[in-house]
């Protein structure tokens, strides 16, 4: 347990795909990826305190109004999967400080379920390896794995499988939030549909998707010319389709210094990259003078981890 029971307090980051190739939609339903992560300075923060049944609360800069606090909540899902795995009989508490936008394409509920696991591991005691963390976090969604490792990584299957890759330096990010959501699923529909109308013109969705060499050569060399070369997103159009505000977001950013702009993951948060934190500095500026929500954030940073005082 933590010390005497005391409430722990987690950390994890949400995260931008600096790369996302997506497969063939398959049988079962599901496509095929290869991604790039990366984890980015916009956390969320857990805190679990003992209690005999499990229930969440949020609260934060951002809109938490709408979020389920039901066993639907991705939170609790989390508490009560490693709860039934270890056979442990009591439950947990937690308060969570929401900083990533939500249904943003962040992987805010993610990091939100890799942040419970690390604070219940630790508030009941369990010890858990992080092999054991990240087979029951895989359990709870593709992006869960990654929230609670961290750093960059490729990957691959539905994003789960991962393989840490190799960063040097820091990248600094502009992000645009928007004040709705996009859903996942329908975004991927929208995909497929989009590969249906067009199966003439386009080449068919590939079998099994590779991040490209040159996205991971500008990861490890650190130089974020070459990043912003190399960054692509096959959801892109298709959240741009959902929400084509976002298209004037894109130029907007491009206009005012940003090496390159991309939709994060399923988007609808755009995140920009700039050459240093003088040109991150002067790019928030112009697009907040535009009235856009933004935030300026580095990666990569870590995993879900205990913050100690
Ligand atoms: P990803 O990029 O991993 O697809 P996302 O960042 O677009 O995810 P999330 O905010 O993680 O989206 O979650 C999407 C949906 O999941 C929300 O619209 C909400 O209904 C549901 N949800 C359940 N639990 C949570 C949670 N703790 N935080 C946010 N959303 C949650």
């Amino acid at each position: 347990m933590g010390a005497a029971g005391k409430p722990v307090l987690v950390k994890a980051p949400g995260k931008l795909n600096v790369f996302m190739r997506v497969g063939q939609l398959q049988e079962d339903g599901y496509h095929d990826v290869a991604t790039a992560y990366q984890a980015v300075s916009l956390c969320e923060e857990v805190k679990a305190s003992p209690a005999s049944d499990f229930s969440v609360s949020f609260e934060g800069p951002i809109d938490v109004n709408g979020l389920e606090l039901d066993g639907s909540n991705i939170a609790i899902k989390a508490a009560r999967l490693l709860a039934r795995t270890v056979d442990y009989r009591g439950g947990v508490r937690l308060e969570i400080t929401k900083r990533v936008p939500i249904a943003g394409g962040m992987g805010g509920g993610s990091a939100d379920a890799a942040a419970t696991l690390v604070a219940c591991d630790a508030l009941w005691g369990l010890g858990l390896s992080r092999e054991d963390l990240h087979a029951i976090a895989a359990r709870l969604g593709a992006d869960v794995p990654f929230a609670l490792m961290g750093g960059t990584a490729v990957g691959t299957g539905r994003g789960d499988e991962l393989s840490p890759a190799l960063a040097k330096g820091s990248f600094h990010w502009v992000l645009v939030l928007a004040d709705y959501g996009l859903s996942t699923p329908r975004v991927y529909r929208e995909l497929d549909q989009h590969r249906e109308r067009n199966a003439a013109d386009l080449s068919p969705a590939v079998v099994a998707p590779q991040v490209d060499a040159d996205v991971l050569q500008a990861l490890r060399a650190g130089d974020p010319h070459m990043l912003a070369e190399s960054l692509h997103n096959d959801l892109q159009a298709a959240s741009l389709h959902l929400a084509p505000a976002l298209a004037g977001v894109l130029e907007l950013g491009e206009r005012n210094g940003a090496l390159a702009g991309i939709v994060s993951g399923s988007g609808p948060t755009i995140a920009f990259l700039a050459a240093d934190l003088d040109s991150a500095i002067s790019l928030q500026i112009a697009l907040s003078a535009a009235r856009l929500n933004v935030t300026r954030v580095t990666g990569p940073v870590q995993g879900a981890r205990v913050l100690h005082d």
